[in-house]
């Protein structure tokens, strides 16, 4: 029997792990398996969470079942970072729990994810010698946030509710254990991502999503077995089933059909709806095009379409839509130094003409503007493109003072960035990008060669004046481009499940009506609900984000312990 991997992986390193020939591989940028290798063990196939793994077998069709009736106190809906934090708290509260998952791993895009921000953890910063970070973290998101902070208790609770999170997470595995990376204001930051494989090694420790995200989802999910947690996967939401206007029950689907799940309150924690290509197109037709490489690059589990969103709007709850793209390489996985390259504040981005199209050295890759809206950049400027892409630009001594830069990888060694800036110049799936002349560069991209070089030259007046009129580039940042080769990384939009929209709730997590009353007995966090409610707190606002989806999973539980007590 043969192995193969369909498209759509995302270079998560976990069937490369379990291989024991040593026959997957990844190449431009996603794993394959080689034939030759490869014994058929069939080992890598129940790795793989985005079920990518696949026999030339005919699979056997799946045994068909009457409707199963179940009955338990809470039923949690969707097994990602919310799902499985909230399922394992209540069982740890002594709640009656059922998880259900659509998918046929637990994870959801939490598992992919590589590190967040616990600030406020005091047990476990206590261990590692540090002191409590609450009041820098206030300081720093004062100083970071761009709408205005305007409730400061709430600022402040939650970023301790994150730590809340991590202190018990660390009572139920003190050997755990993280890397600190200060940000430049000084603040410990837990997990950066140069330190992603924290738990697990990948082969190649420069590239691919990272660990976190699977390490403490596992330890959740685990927790929440041991705890008694009755889990089905491949169990798939469908509907709420509710009985004079009081919601009872859940309607769900497994291969053999039906299930009915009857609860006194419901977690949603069904992740957002980017793998829906209707649902995206809808709300913007130039998110999902026919070129690959044009279409936002979406790493997520095939099954976060959005049935949570569809649940609550059928019951009368308020759900926004609206999406907020990120930049990236244009591929997945990407090398430390390709992840690095897109932050340098020395590069300049262009457009697909050829001219400056935005600046981004004051603000991080994964700043997550959304397209629409007052902070509204460099997400939607590429979206308009041609292809989808823009470009970062730089010459040789620009690329060699950024290598210069670069940390060490986590083990210690140092980064290979010149190597893997050749090899993402050699990717054949997007224009080749490296000339020994802007107009030989020009020419790959398919921009006008005087264009560029007006480009260029304009930007290379602004460094000899030490001011930038266009786009207000720190003077510290403006280097002139001197002599070739010159580099045009092309950057894409990519998101990685954090939808901006979603399930309107309030600060206890309860679903709401579009009048803002609450529909009782429901509750939803992570992706799959909107952001609102944290006023623009970043990673550290409890309702998103990977710290956030363990966190408010953890506190919904406690929550929803009160509601039906
Ligand atoms: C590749 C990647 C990298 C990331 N990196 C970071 C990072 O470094 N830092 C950070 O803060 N955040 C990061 N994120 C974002 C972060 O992981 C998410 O915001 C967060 O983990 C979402 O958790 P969730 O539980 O809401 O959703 P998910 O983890 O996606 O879980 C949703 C689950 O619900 C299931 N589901 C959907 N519909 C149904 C249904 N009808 N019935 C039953 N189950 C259903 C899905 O199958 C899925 O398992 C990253 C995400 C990805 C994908
Ligand atoms: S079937 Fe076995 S040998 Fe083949 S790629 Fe998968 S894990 Fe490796
Ligand atoms: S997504 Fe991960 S486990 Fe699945 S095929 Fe790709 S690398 Fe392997």
């Amino acid at each position: 029997m043969a192995y193969y991997i369909k498209k759509g992986c995302i270079g998560c390193h976990y069937c490369e792990l379990e291989c024991p020939a040593g026959a997957i591989y990844i190449q431009n940028g996603f794993n394959q398996i080689d034939q030759e290798k490869c014994i058929g063990c069939g080992s890598c196939v129940d790795r793989c969470n985005l079920d990518l793994i696949a026999s030339t077998d005919p699979a056997p069709a799946p045994e068909k079942h009457s409707p199963i009736e179940l009955s338990c106190q809470l039923l949690v809906i969707g097994a990602g970072g919310v799902g499985t934090g909230a399922a394992a708290r209540a069982a740890d509260l002594g709640l009656d729990v059922i998880l259900i998952e659509a998918g046929k791993h637990y994870g959801g895009g939490t598992w992919f994810a590589h590190g967040g921000q616990f600030p406020g953890a005091h047990k476990f910063y206590a261990k590692l010698g540090k002191p409590s970070d609450i009041e820098p973290q206030v300081q720093f998101w004062l100083r970071n946030q761009k709408n205005g902070y305007k409730n400061m208790d709430k600022l402040r609770s939650n970023i301790a509710a994150n730590g809340e999170f991590l202190d018990w997470f660390y009572e139920l595995d003190p050997s755990f254990t993280a890397p600190f990376v200060p940000t430049p204001e000084g603040v410990p930051v837990a997990f950066d991502m140069k330190e992603r494989h924290i738990n697990k090694k990948s082969n190649d420790d420069s590239i691919g999503p990272g660990w976190m995200g699977s390490w403490i989802t596992e330890k959740l999910f685990e927790t929440a077995m041991k705890k008694g947690v009755r889990y089905f996967n491949q169990t798939r939401a469908v509907e709420f089933l509710c009985e004079d206007d009081t919601v009872t029950g859940v309607l769900a689907t497994d291969p053999g059909g039906e299930v009915i799940i009857r609860a006194g309150a419901f977690i949603l924690g069904t992740g957002g709806y980017m793998m829906n290509d209707e649902r995206m197109r809808a709300i913007d037709p130039d998110m999902i095009r026919e070129d690959p490489v044009a279409t936002y690059l979406r790493l997520n589990v095939p099954t976060n379409v959005g049935d949570g969103h569809e649940m609550v709007e059928k019951l009368g709850g308020a759900v926004n839509y609206g999406f907020g793209g990120t930049r990236g390489p244009t591929h997945h996985p990407w090398s430390y130094a390709v992840n690095m390259m897109l932050m340098n504040p020395e590069a300049v981005f262009i457009d697909a003409e050829g001219k400056r199209c935005f600046d981004l050295s004051n603000e991080p890759m994964g700043g997550g503007a959304p397209i629409s809206g007052p902070n509204c950049t460099a997400s939607e400027i590429i979206l308009r493109q041609k292809r989808g892409l823009c470009y970062l630009l730089m010459d040789e001594a620009m690329l060699e003072r950024f290598g210069s830069r670069i940390r060490p990888l986590d083990n210690g060694r140092p980064c290979p960035w010149r190597e893997e800036v050749d090899a993402e110049v050699a990717l054949e799936d997007v224009p080749g990008r490296k000339a020994d002349t802007l107009a030989a560069l020009a020419e790959k991209l398919g921009i006008e060669p005087e264009t560029l070089e007006a480009t260029v030259s304009r930007y290379n007046g602004f460094c000899a004046g030490r001011q930038d009129a266009d786009f207000g580039k720190k003077p510290e940042h403006l280097m002139a481009f001197g002599e070739g080769p010159y580099y045009a990384f092309a950057v894409r939009n990519f998101d990685n499940g954090a939808s901006r929209g979603g399930i309107s709730i309030d600060e206890d997590f309860r679903v709401l009506r579009p009048d803002g009353t609450v529909i009782p007995g429901i509750y939803c966090a992570g992706d799959a609900a909107t952001y609102s409610w944290t006023e623009n707190v970043g990673p550290v606002g409890l309702c998103g984000g990977l710290a956030g989806s363990w966190a408010s999973g953890y506190h919904m539980a406690e929550l929803v312990k009160d509601f039906l007590t």
